[in-house]
């Protein structure tokens, strides 16, 4: 049987494979079809591209873009996006920008709380234009000023700890537009860790295409939860581990297996768009 992930990240976002490590990785697995998806960014998907094309794979143009809906974050996953459109890479821009502001602004918060961090390290750490959280987290770990990346998050890092500092955000309407205007479908990422299924409806009024129903962190309850919600809305449904490297001595890449009849649904359903633009574009 064929299957695909469709979640994965790199080091050009918070992840810690290079692309060819993480093709490597989807190679010796047996994947057919990989998907890169990393924070606000699709500047790795090139070179994934080349190296899925040399071992085999298929490959899928993906990014996760961070959102909020009435103050809750809640993750979109675009696929299929047209690497070169000028408009999703502006906003990127933006996005990135936003993202090493924050970086900044954790660090003093780190500071004034006496964890003597110097932000240098950081950004020499993350090496990439969309750093993130991980990025604290591990140069917290390097510079020995805390035990690991856990108790990074829990002492200082996540939500109402001292250096947590919120994203400024896209609304998730926005998003799901920027990624169709960028030819892309627009999925929901990971609905079972946000919690916020209440807002699946407006979702879907504004286009939502599909839902990942299958993610590391969803229970087998949870997945045929969110298969139920994608039959009700009919919505595509997704999949994909979320593997941002090595997690507890494994990749996390693996332990999620799509069946690939999702990948072809997928195709199809970006097709049809497509081939419906053109009949719009032809009619003007
Ligand atoms: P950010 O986008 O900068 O807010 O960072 C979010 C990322 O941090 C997520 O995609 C996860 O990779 C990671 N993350 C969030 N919470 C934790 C946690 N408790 N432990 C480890 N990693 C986490
Ligand atoms: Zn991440
Ligand atoms: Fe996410
Ligand atoms: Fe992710």
């Amino acid at each position: 049987m064929k299957f695909a992930d469709l979640h994965l990240h790199t080091q050009f976002s918070d992840g810690t494979f290079t692309p060819e490590e993480l093709a490597g990785h989807g190679a010796r697995l047996g994947f057919a079809a990989l998907a890169l998806t990393d924070h606000d960014s699709v500047e790795g998907c090139a070179r994934m591209a080349a190296a899925c094309a040399a071992a085999g794979i298929e490959f899928i143009v993906g990014a996760e873009l961070t959102a909020e809906h009435e103050n809750t974050e809640v993750h979109i996953l675009g696929y299929f996006l047209d690497t070169e459109n000028q408009t999703l890479l502006a906003e990127i821009a933006r996005f990135q920008a936003v993202r090493q502001q924050r970086i900044h602004e954790m660090v003093a918060r780190l500071n004034e709380v006496n964890v003597p961090l110097d932000v240098e390290s950081v950004f020499a750490l993350a090496n990439c234009k969309s750093p993130g959280r991980p990025h604290v987290a591990r140069a917290l770990v390097k510079e020995k000023l805390i035990g690991n990346l856990d108790e990074a998050f829990e002492k200082y890092l996540k939500k109402g700890r001292p250096a947590w500092v919120p994203k400024t955000k896209v609304s998730a309407l926005e998003s799901v537009e920027l990624i169709h205007q960028a030819g892309g479908l627009a999925a929901m990422a990971h609905p079972g860790l946000n919690r916020t299924d209440e807002i699946i409806p407006a979702l879907v009024d504004a286009g939502l295409d599909g839902i990942e129903c299958f993610h590391t962190k969803h229970s087998t309850a949870m997945s045929e939860r969110y298969l139920e919600i994608a039959d009700k809305f009919n919505l595509l449904v997704t999949g994909g581990s979320d593997c941002h490297g090595f997690s507890k001595g494994k990749p996390l890449i693996g332990g999620i297996k799509l069946p690939y009849e999702h990948v072809e649904k997928l195709k199809q359903a970006v097709a049809s768009k497509k081939s419906a633009d053109g009949r719009h574009a032809a009619a003007k």
